[in-house]
């Protein structure tokens, strides 16, 4: 049967620092429309996990295990599932709080998402998503599209973050990247490369974030947004992809 969790590839049924003031469970959707070098989940992305135990998931939405009171749905990218909106649907019925995680490159799928708090990754440049993250939009359709979704941002009062790597954000690219940070909240977080990534190789030796440069930024964009912070969730941490069986 075509279930509302097609798709869902990982489970974590814990977590106190993925939705801002509330104590979640994480759903992890597999495949991405996008192939950022740093990304944190490989076998996600690239549809390596295979679907979980739907029974038990479902069970444990219905009992609230572990009191939590709300549910992030991340990935991968979870806009690409057409089943989105109906997950939303049904989690909602169990009155949990809801925060989408998204890069916003499909931002059409984004009207249909009634969710509590959206969190947007703005990577870098329009021209260097497809010269370095693998996407197949055009320079203008990204920057379309990225604008778009950030109006829901907006209205849901939810935040923009923005990982800082090495070639992937350069100074010049302060500029660009600025204008899409107007009037939001912004969190900057460090590039992490003490566990697997996507492909290693892209950054050589180079794959620290250099403490300098990432205030410099900051300073940058607090002239656009309405408020920017770093995020730092210490090299040793690693996002959990756990299979719920
Ligand atoms: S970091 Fe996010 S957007 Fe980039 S490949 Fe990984 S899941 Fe996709």
């Amino acid at each position: 049967m075509s279930s509302v969790f097609d798709g869902i590839c990982g489970f974590n049924n814990f977590s106190g620092n993925d939705f801002p003031g509330t104590v979640s469970a994480v759903l992890f959707y597999s495949n991405c429309n996008l192939r950022c070098p740093y990304c944190q989940n490989p076998d996600v992305v690239l549809g390596k996990i295979q679907a979980i135990n739907c029974e038990k998931l479902d069970f444990f939405l219905k009992k609230r295990k572990n009191n939590i009171d709300g549910i992030v749905i991340t990935g991968g990218e979870p806009t690409i599932h057409k089943n989105l909106p109906n997950l939303i649907e049904y989690i909602r019925k169990f009155n949990y709080k809801i925060k989408l995680d998204t890069n916003g490159l499909n931002s059409s799928a984004l009207e249909n998402c009634d969710v509590d708090y959206l969190a947007l990754d703005i990577k870098t440049t329009p021209e260097k998503y497809a010269r370095f993250l693998g996407s197949d939009l055009s320079e203008s359709q990204i920057r379309e599209n990225l604008l778009k979704s950030i109006s829901f941002v907006k209205k849901n009062n939810g935040e923009l973050r923005i990982t800082v790597a090495p070639k992937i954000i350069e100074k010049e690219d302060f500029e660009e990247i600025a204008k899409f940070c107007d009037g939001t909240n912004v969190f900057l977080q460090k590039i992490r490369t003490k566990f697997e990534i996507l492909d290693r190789n892209f950054f050589k030796n180079d794959v620290f974030c250099d403490e300098n440069f990432i205030q410099e930024f900051k300073f940058y964009l607090e002239k656009f947004a309405k408020s920017v912070k770093i995020r730092d969730y210490g090299e040793n941490s690693k996002v959990r992809v756990k299979k719920y069986d």
